[in-house]
């Protein structure tokens, strides 16, 4: 892990991006590597251990000092990644080329070409893999004529094949994994949805509404703003079941909660936390903007045409309670049973009505 958040300078990725976080990994891991390689080469080449000769020595020292400034450059900006990674890909290639030119007692340097195959498909994709497969078989042939100790008929063959073998493979295999990725990518979003939605009307179930929340009552009491609660409970609901059946009090429900999206900030938050029981928190909300925005909401939840889902008879109304901030609140429990008792009330008054808490 600290190998980790040293390749990424502190980034942070998040779910939606763990292939692009495992090929800037991927990049790091290949540019710290290839400094340290041509470092190791220069080395025994100035120790006289091997010897690259003065051109490709040079070629070598540049490449070294391009891949640690590439290094510099990605360090905490995962936006450059697309561009450092072609730009790592097209300094190796030019030193492997002229690594074929250049060197003539090096017989295996040609080995080079088939790594930076392979790291092309995971660095840049499989269109970029392709495209750099073909460019590097046709240049080894053009270059073929020009270099010391040309490859023979026989050499050339296996190279080409083996070059051809080595990209289909990586292809394939890259191909997979972008779509393991994604697919991983759903299931995830998939869960999330099932464990944070109410299948009924989409809105946040109980559980993560209560977690929003809490969250934002921590911050209101810390940035001092003023909050309040709705609570919303249909009246005689019961009722609607019992006449037009459950199955059209299901469909009353999700009307309900498209009704009440409508009126609200996307800034307030609103939940299923009963079974026609909503509660909305509204963040930096004054008591009076709260009590306009009840009463707009009492309204429109009478005011809904229910007629494409059985009868022109079937009304509703809902009673609110409103809460609202007070210092001792902890969590959203709270206030919430405060609103809950100022619902009480509006029930007991009549329903179809909006009662806030004494203040
Ligand atoms: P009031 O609130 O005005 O006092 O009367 P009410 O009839 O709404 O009473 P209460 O809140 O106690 O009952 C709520 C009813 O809502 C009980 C239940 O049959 C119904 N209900 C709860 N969840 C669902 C649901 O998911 N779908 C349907 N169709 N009905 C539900
Ligand atoms: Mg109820
Ligand atoms: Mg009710």
């Amino acid at each position: 892990d600290s190998l980790k958040s040293l390749f990424q300078g502190g980034l942070r990725f998040d779910a939606s991006e763990e292939y692009l976080e495992f090929r800037f990994l991927v990049l790091n891991a290949a540019m710290i590597t290839g400094v340290l390689f041509t470092a190791v080469f220069i080395a025994l080449d100035w120790f006289g251990v091997n010897s690259l000769g003065w051109g490709q020595l040079l070629a070598t020292e540049i490449n070294c000092v391009l891949t640690a400034a590439l290094v510099f450059v990605l360090r905490g900006r995962k936006q450059l990644y697309g561009l450092v990674s072609a730009l790592f890909v097209v300094v190796n290639y030019a030193t492997f080329l002229s690594a074929l030119l250049l060197v003539v007692n090096d017989e295996l340097r040609v080995i080079w070409f088939f790594v930076e195959v392979v790291f092309i498909y995971i660095l840049l994709g499989l269109r970029a893999g392709v495209a750099m497969t073909v460019v590097t078989m046709a240049s080894i042939i053009a270059i073929n004529p020009f270099i010391a100790i040309p490859f023979s008929r026989n050499a050339m063959t296996t190279l080409l094949i083996g070059l051809g073998v080595t990209s289909t493979l990586s292809y394939v295999y890259t191909k997979r994994a972008q779509s393991f990725f994604q697919r991983m990518r759903q299931g995830m979003a998939e869960l999330q949805e099932l464990a944070e939605k109410d299948a009924l009307t989409g809105l946040l179930n109980p559980r993560a509404y209560y977690d929003v929340t809490n969250r934002l009552i921590w911050l209101a009491h810390r940035t001092s703003s003023p909050y309040a609660l709705l609570f919303v409970d249909l009246d005689h609901f019961k009722m609607i079941n019992d006449c037009f059946g459950h199955e059209t009090g299901d469909a009353v429900l999700a009307a309900v909660a498209r009704t009440l999206s409508d009126h609200i900030r996307q800034s307030d938050v609103l939940g299923r936390i009963g079974g026609e029981e909503f509660s909305i928190l509204l963040p930096d909300t004054t008591p009076e903007g709260a009590m306009s925005l009840a009463e707009k909401l009492r309204a429109a939840v009478g005011a809904i045409d229910h007629s494409s889902v059985g009868t022109e008879l079937l009304k509703t109304t809902a009673s609110i309670g409103i809460a609202f901030k007070q210092p001792s609140d902890q969590t959203i429990a709270d206030i919430q049973r405060r609103a809950d008792r100022a619902m009480y009330q509006a029930k007991v008054a009549g329903r179809n009505r909006v009662v806030a808490e004494s203040r």
